[in-house]
């Protein structure tokens, strides 16, 4: 058995290679040019990236104070007691079920207004890149860490199926707001399983309907399932963002949550 700190440094070594591999390869044969505004690293694509890198700074530090303490003390506080030998024969179960978690934790996160202040800090990002896939509210991490807790409790989740959940959640959240142009085909194979980036793309159409829609994070049949689809379909130059709302500066989107109401 590899010690839980070993585990750790794995998961965070193997995402920061998929994190690069997605930054350093979006442009090559990029989905969606960089809208004018944010083109040529101008001082509005530094500003963006200035405040992408520190909300993601923000809630790592978050990750690594709160987060994981308390993830580490609701898998050692389950409700009940697996039989022995059965957690790693219900680890595919223990997956399925947790993604179902995330799907109705962010439609919830779309649906209660209160969420929703939060999670706006990540919608209102005016482009979508793998650094997108790391811009929340400290807020909303916090919140969605303790319900999390909950979940994990009531489930009797272990700690070694948390690790691996993190690791194919934070990979696929890379996956899916990357500005990766995937064949056609490709794309239409992966999307009757996993959320691609046509799929994601079209979660932060600045369009409400679809703002409103496709909530999943690693499997795409939970919208199937629960009728969140949208019948939109990825386009070049489709504006990204939330409906009549602009980028925040840094200060203004930590503020967000406290100001306004949506
Ligand atoms: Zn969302």
């Amino acid at each position: 058995m590899i010690p839980m700190a070993s585990g750790l440094i794995l998961k965070n070594v193997l995402l920061a290679c998929w994190l690069a591999l997605a930054l350093t390869s979006e442009n090559i044969r990029p989905a969606a040019a960089v809208p004018l505004p944010l083109a040529g690293y101008g001082a509005a694509w530094f500003r963006r990236w200035g405040r992408n890198a520190a909300l993601a700074l923000s809630t790592a530090a978050l990750a690594a104070l709160f987060v994981w303490p308390i993830t580490l003390w609701a898998c050692q506080h389950p409700l009940w007691h697996r039989p022995e030998g059965w957690n790693y024969l219900s680890l595919p179960v223990d997956l399925l079920l947790l993604d179902l978690w995330i799907y109705w934790w962010h439609r919830a996160n779309h649906r209660l207004p209160p969420l929703w202040r939060f999670h706006e800090v990540h919608h209102r990002d005016q482009f979508l890149d793998a650094s997108t896939a790391l811009r929340f509210h400290m807020g909303e991490v916090a919140i969605s860490a303790c319900v999390r807790a909950l979940v994990i409790m009531a489930l009797a989740i272990p700690l070694w199926t948390l690790l691996v959940f993190e690791t194919l959640v934070s990979a696929a959240a890379i996956f899916h707001h990357a500005n990766w142009r995937l064949s056609p085909s490709l794309e239409n194979r992966l999307a009757r399983l996993i959320i691609t980036p046509g799929l994601h793309w079209v979660h932060h159409h600045a369009r409400q309907a679809d703002t409103d829609s496709t909530y999943g994070t690693i499997f795409s049949f939970w919208d199937r399932l629960f009728g969140s689809s949208s019948r939109m379909r990825r386009a070049p130059l489709m504006p990204i963002g939330v409906a009549g709302e602009k980028d925040a500066s840094l200060w203004a989107l930590f503020a967000l949550p406290f100001r306004r109401i949506r």
